[in-house]
């Protein structure tokens, strides 16, 4: 066993209000500069929805990167070496700009200047860069605030009571976003100069700028589409985990700013002798389970052995992160059938119930009545699984259980009455 440390972060997406503060701070932090005005190494995306880059999930549109051979280690596709040799020239499978958007602010001067009329002014879209008014028709939070719903039929949404139907089932959330500091990363497996690295000591994920030639393989190589490529310097860039602010023990920018206080950083010790075997696991609904059994306990006796220093140990021992990964199971992995192994976890949402759906007559929010309603809660669990479980209803289902349990339990103590029975451990409720 080879015990190494990975910084990792948790987001509960309950908690997320969309108000874009993490993206912002980010920005003036990292990318408030020259060639990277497109870019965003947090950004927050509204689900359902395109996400950003647009439509960076549909992984056919990608066909020709780069896959998992039986060992997990991470390999061009056929054809995908004449592609290496011949450069950027032949390596089309990119976001194109129109996938990020091009920067742009509104025409504010027609916004306030002008003249009276029966209509509301219409605020163009400008250009930042050229200032002239722009064709775009996207953006990285083009579809803000809009929310989807289940029903696959657009005809039969028009229709008398389905329309009733597709508003009751209509949802949303949020979904924070930034580079997964991947166990089993495919930006460094990809680049062809050596220029992404992850780090010995706390597993991020950084570009050596000077190593860098600018060839693009890592924005291919991602799925998560979160390296971005600098037109002004010719170079990639991308989330660094705040380095600088973590080594003298700060958190984040994105963390520390959040008005919703949902990050959590902690320490998570893993087996790195175990990341191939566990990338080349074949039944994609079993890599939740599989990258569950990486991680290490910090008392384990290899971790003692290992020579990692002592305050890492105890780091790990004291995680929040680990709590709620390994421990309560109430977060999950984004999309773990990428196989890279994502560190950035997520707490599901525990959406209101549905009450017309759920037939109970009481306000989803009544101490013992959320537990009660789980399954009819207004976010699809299929939907949430497609996201983080690879399909697998399962984990998501025990994750939302353990939640609205610990939800209605303490409800239910506040107002001074007796916890509903939920089936769940004392310590369960107690200590989460
Ligand atoms: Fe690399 Fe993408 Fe994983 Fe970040 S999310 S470590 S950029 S493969
Ligand atoms: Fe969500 Fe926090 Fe970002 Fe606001 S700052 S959008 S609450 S993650």
């Amino acid at each position: 066993m080879r015990v190494m440390a990975q910084l990792a972060m948790v987001m509960n997406l309950d908690k997320c209000i969309g108000c874009h503060t993490c993206s912002v701070t980010c920005k003036q932090t990292w990318t408030n500069r020259a060639g990277v005005e497109y870019a965003w190494f947090n950004n927050v995306e509204t689900r359902p929805g395109q996400g950003y880059p647009r439509r960076y999930e549909d992984q056919d549109r990608w066909r020709g990167g780069w896959q998992v051979d039986a060992k997990g280690r991470l390999r061009l596709r056929a054809g995908g070496r004449l592609r290496k040799l011949l450069g950027i020239f032949a390596n089309p499978l990119m976001p194109a700009i129109q996938d990020y958007y091009e920067p742009w602010t509104y025409d504010y001067e027609n916004l306030t200047r002008a003249p009276l009329s029966d209509d509301v002014p219409v605020a163009r879209p400008r250009s930042l860069i050229s200032g002239e008014p722009t064709a775009i028709r996207w953006s990285a939070n083009w579809d803000d605030d809009l929310g989807g719903d289940p029903s696959p039929d657009p005809v039969l949404q028009k229709v008398g009571d389905q329309v009733k139907l597709a508003f009751e089932q209509a949802f949303m959330f949020y979904l924070p976003r930034i580079c997964e500091h991947c166990l089993n990363p495919a930006c460094v497996a990809s680049c062809p100069s050596g220029a992404l690295y992850k780090r010995e000591e706390d597993g991020i994920v950084l570009v050596d700028q000077d190593r860098c030639r600018g060839w693009r393989m890592c924005v291919t190589g991602c799925p998560y589409k979160k390296v971005y490529f600098n037109h002004r310097t010719g170079k990639a860039e991308k989330c660094t985990f705040c380095y600088p602010r973590v080594e003298v023990g700060l958190p984040t920018v994105c963390s520390e700013t959040c008005v919703g206080r949902l990050r959590y950083l902690g320490v998570m010790l893993y087996d790195a002798d175990r990341v191939g075997e566990v990338a080349a696991v074949a039944d994609d609904k079993e890599l939740y389970e599989a990258q569950l059994s990486v991680f290490v306990d910090p008392d384990d006796p290899a971790v003692a052995a290992s020579g990692l220093p002592a305050d890492w140990i105890e780091a790990a021992r004291r995680s929040p992160v680990r709590e709620l990964i390994v421990r309560h199971r109430v977060a999950l992995p984004l999309h773990p059938e990428y196989r890279t192994l994502p560190m950035v976890w997520y707490v599901p949402p525990l959406s209101p119930v549905v009450d017309a759906l759920a037939g109970t007559g009481h306000d989803g929010e009544d101490a013992g009545n959320l537990f009660a309603a789980i399954d009819a809660l207004r976010i699809p669990v299929a939907y949430l699984a497609e996201l983080f479980t690879a399909g697998d209803p399962a984990p998501v289902s025990a994750a939302l259980r353990r939640l609205a349990g610990m939800r209605s339990h303490m409800r239910a103590v506040n107002l001074g009455e007796e916890p509903p029975e939920t089936g769940m451990r004392p310590d369960d409720v107690h200590d989460m």
